[in-house]
């Protein structure tokens, strides 16, 4: 099969993704085959690709937003079951019995492993995964839809629950990539009020043709945020972030990876009960409940299409913001 594997991590400039045949994989006893039909393309992929992320493994195929159809299964695998439209996202395996794992915070589980990272991901024709830990997809959306929903969606649902929004509450979405802009259609869909701080022109039109109150190339919001997320991976947007948040709001950092934050001022950044979180990978649980909502309110899903032979174009397009929305990598024998 074709395959991209992150050869030697390096500026995106230097074409880290090299073009490989792989051996199409076998499934474990617990896994099942996956046929990719698309694949999205995440800014961790980018930070693998770089080396902000260090390598787990060599050689690993990136891509943690997969679609496509059960071709086979491992030997003690019974859901799904051979033809069925299934996502594999982020969080490939937890251990299931450690105090994070017992208390339902398997994101935290110390003995996580991802896709893309520790094993081999969707920038492939085929992918195996953990049937425990496949999703199953809503209808109504296309595969190219669909897949941006498995981390960019995820991801940014869980920020949304961390940042804390009260009901009818005032969000400030800081980066308008392909998080920013699931995570700002569910809070509108919701009742809040968003505003979008972004650099690009054209993510701005998109925010504001999804229903955002305002969006600025850079802040302050036009009021007091009660809470907001960081998406976009830079740690000097974090002290003007806090600063825009009313007494008691949450900033909540959505990325795996950020720059330096610089110094913060207590009383001009986290006095009257500001606080400051991260956000760390997601459950099964949030996977399924963001999963559950895209099935009752139709997310409008920004795409740009890439043939699977394009992937490292895709992402030298990401790290130059040349796109809006999600890149999508399709699988040309899909
Ligand atoms: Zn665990
Ligand atoms: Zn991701």
């Amino acid at each position: 099969m074709s395959a991209w594997r992150v050869e030697r991590p390096g500026p995106i400039a230097t074409r880290p993704l090299r073009r490989v045949t792989l051996p199409i994989p076998e499934p474990a006893d617990d896994e099942v085959l996956i046929r990719v039909r698309a694949c999205a393309v995440c800014r961790t992929d980018l930070h693998l690709a770089e080396g902000d992320l260090p390598p787990h493994r060599p050689g690993t195929v990136p891509g943690h937003e997969v679609v496509g159809t059960v071709e086979r299964l491992g030997a003690g695998v019974s859901d799904p079951v051979v033809g069925d439209r299934v996502g594999v996202a982020w969080l490939r395996r937890t251990c299931g019995t450690c105090r994070y794992c017992r208390r339902g915070a398997e994101n935290l589980c110390p003995g996580s492993r991802y896709t893309g990272w520790d094993a081999d991901g969707g920038y492939a024709e085929f992918c195996v995964a953990p049937a425990a830990y496949v999703y199953r997809l809503p209808d109504g959306y296309a595969d190219d839809e669909v897949a941006p929903l498995l981390c960019a969606g995820i991801i940014g649902y869980r920020a949304l629950r961390r940042c804390e929004l009260p009901p009818g509450g005032r969000l400030g979405v800081y980066g308008f990539g392909g998080s920013g802009h699931l995570a700002a259609q569910v809070a509108i869909a919701e009742g809040a009020t968003v505003h979008v701080v972004t650099r690009s022109r054209a993510a701005r039109e998109l925010a504001l043709s999804l229903g955002a109150a305002s969006a600025s190339a850079d802040g302050p919001p036009p009021e007091p945020l009660d809470a907001a997320i960081l998406f976009a991976p830079v740690g000097t947007l974090v002290p003007p972030a806090l600063a825009a948040l009313d007494r008691g709001g949450t900033l909540a950092i959505a990325g795996i990876h950020l720059t330096d934050i610089p110094p913060l001022h207590y009383a001009e950044h986290l006095f009257q009960e500001r606080r400051l979180c991260s956000v760390t990978a997601n459950t099964r649980e949030d996977g399924r409940q963001f999963l559950d909502l895209a099935r009752r309110h139709r997310l409008r899903v920004s795409v740009t299409g890439y043939p699977l032979a394009e992937a490292d174009t895709a992402l030298a397009d990401l790290a130059a913001e040349r796109f809006r929305g999600a890149a999508v990598l399709h699988s040309t024998t899909a």
